[in-house]
């Protein structure tokens, strides 16, 4: 029981895979052409199928009143004869000519018999082939002579496809002899093909003018712009946020495939600019509103490889608060960090486009100056000096301003990777304290002193 059900859970959803399996392996174009063909061919197919049948017994109807009208002339001729007495079954010449009238009638009859009964059987009195006349018939075909009915049934002379008719000649109510009569069919399988042409032909050419033109509407309307939104799809996914559909979807009405594309684009609109948010984000301080380490450790690597590649210098300053320590304790942490958003400012707004300063991390700061060499490294770090303690940071005012030291270290002439570059930039800044705080020195300075020392 308990294994019953579980083998009825798993092909259950077996069916389910394979079935959407199935489904995935076709387009969307074939689709709904498939089925709207199928439907299309059942119903067209039908009514024409019903149509040419009515048309096709229309004109059979036709032709097997034309074989029974012609039997009965011939029959006629012989019962009029037979009543007179002037005629006799038994005259070939006179059959003949009864036949050889018959025969100018319609020039579709092939061949016309006339059966009378010899013994037992029956035998060919007349036929228009001479060869048969006197040959014994086939019970089939003297038939009416023992059943006194007029049958017609489609049957074949040599490879001609003909309709036979045999019909009774009666004198008195008894059935004298029996006729045979083959009209050949040719003329009646040209008009049932031309007929089948006539009724296929428009309604396919319409079923293929249709299929065309939903076609050529689901790839102008749907395909073409699901295609246009897979590719921006896939942008997207690649990593270029700036992938759109092309053209104007601003205005999409009541296209749905329309209002489709214009929600996709809106989307990969938030998502590009989410991106660059969070982007943003990943590299900006918190609390200071710049960038922080992961920015600085990211991009410094990227700058000393660049500076060795271009063979222009690239500088390094460490930037940190003098006795900050003893600011936090004076005027309390949200002071102090206020004052670390006041330093960070002052520092953003000194500098040129092309540096830019990050939080190091606690009261430091690190400014890369890319071109810049050792000397104007200096400079620049004395006019950030000057700008914090002239800097109306402190909530105390002049009477204690707030006061940064800096270190300052260039490539290629302190150091040749990011690491080094900020090791020489440390020792210098504690070369800046050393040598009493509020003060610059370049890391040639400690390596001098290192040497000295
Ligand atoms: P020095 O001149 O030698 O640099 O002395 P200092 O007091 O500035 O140095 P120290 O390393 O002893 O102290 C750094 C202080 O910076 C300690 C810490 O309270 C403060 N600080 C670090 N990060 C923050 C912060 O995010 N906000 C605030 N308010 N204070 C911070
Ligand atoms: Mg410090
Ligand atoms: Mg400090």
């Amino acid at each position: 029981m308990k294994a019953k059900k579980h083998a009825k859970r798993v092909p259950l959803e077996r069916i389910a895979d394979s079935v959407t399996e199935v489904e995935r392996a076709f387009s969307l174009g074939a689709k709904l052409l498939a089925p709207f063909m199928l439907i299309m061919l059942l119903v067209v197919g039908g009514v024409v199928w019903v149509e040419y049948g009515l048309q096709r017994d229309q004109i059979n109807d036709g032709y097997v009143r034309q074989g029974e009208i012609l039997a009965r002339a011939l029959a006629t001729s012989l019962e009029t004869e037979q009543e007179n007495g002037t005629g006799h079954l038994g005259d070939t010449a006179d059959l003949n000519a009864h036949i050889q009238e018959v025969l100018s009638l319609d020039p579709a009859v092939l061949r016309a018999n006339i059966y009378v009964r010899s013994g037992d059987g029956a035998v060919r009195a007349g036929s228009s082939d001479l060869s048969l006349v006197g040959l014994e018939a086939d019970f089939e075909d003297a038939q009416p002579l023992y059943t006194g009915a007029t049958n017609t049934v489609e049957t074949r002379l040599g490879d001609e496809k003909a309709l036979e008719v045999l019909a009774p000649v009666q004198v008195d109510g008894e059935t004298i002899a029996s006729l045979g009569l083959y009209l050949s069919l040719k003329e009646r399988d040209a008009a049932l093909q031309a007929l089948a042409l006539r009724l296929t032909a428009g309604p396919a050419l319409a079923l293929l003018l249709s299929a065309g033109t939903i076609w050529l509407a689901l790839r102008i309307l749907v395909l073409r712009r699901l295609s246009s939104m897979i590719r921006a799809g896939e942008g997207l996914a690649q990593g270029n946020m700036a992938s759109r559909v092309p053209g104007r979807w601003d205005k999409p009405g009541r296209d749905e495939m329309a209002i489709a594309v214009h929600h996709f684009n809106n989307m990969a609109e938030s998502v590009q600019s989410l991106t660059a948010k969070l982007e943003r984000l990943g590299v900006t301080d918190a609390l200071t509103g710049i960038y922080n380490r992961r920015f600085l450790d990211e991009m410094l690597p990227r700058e000393v490889s660049r500076s060795q590649r271009s063979g222009a210098p690239l500088a390094l300053l460490m930037v940190d608060i003098d006795r900050f320590k003893r600011f936090n304790d004076r005027h309390g942490h949200q002071a102090g960090d206020e004052a670390l958003r006041g330093v960070a400012h002052t520092l953003a707004q000194h500098l040129r486009s092309m540096d830019f300063v990050a939080r190091y991390g606690g009261e430091e700061f690190a400014v890369a100056l890319p071109g810049a060499d050792r000397k104007s490294a200096l400079a620049t770090a004395e006019r950030l000096r000057l700008a914090v303690e002239s800097a109306a940071i402190s909530p105390a005012g002049e009477s204690e301003r707030l006061t940064v030291s800096i270190g300052a270290a260039a490539c290629p002439s302190d150091a040749n990777d990011a690491a080094s570059l900020v090791a020489a930039a440390d020792a210098a800044l504690y070369a800046a304290k050393e040598a009493g705080r509020n003060t610059v020195r370049a890391a040639q300075a400690v390596d001098a002193a290192a040497v000295a020392g």
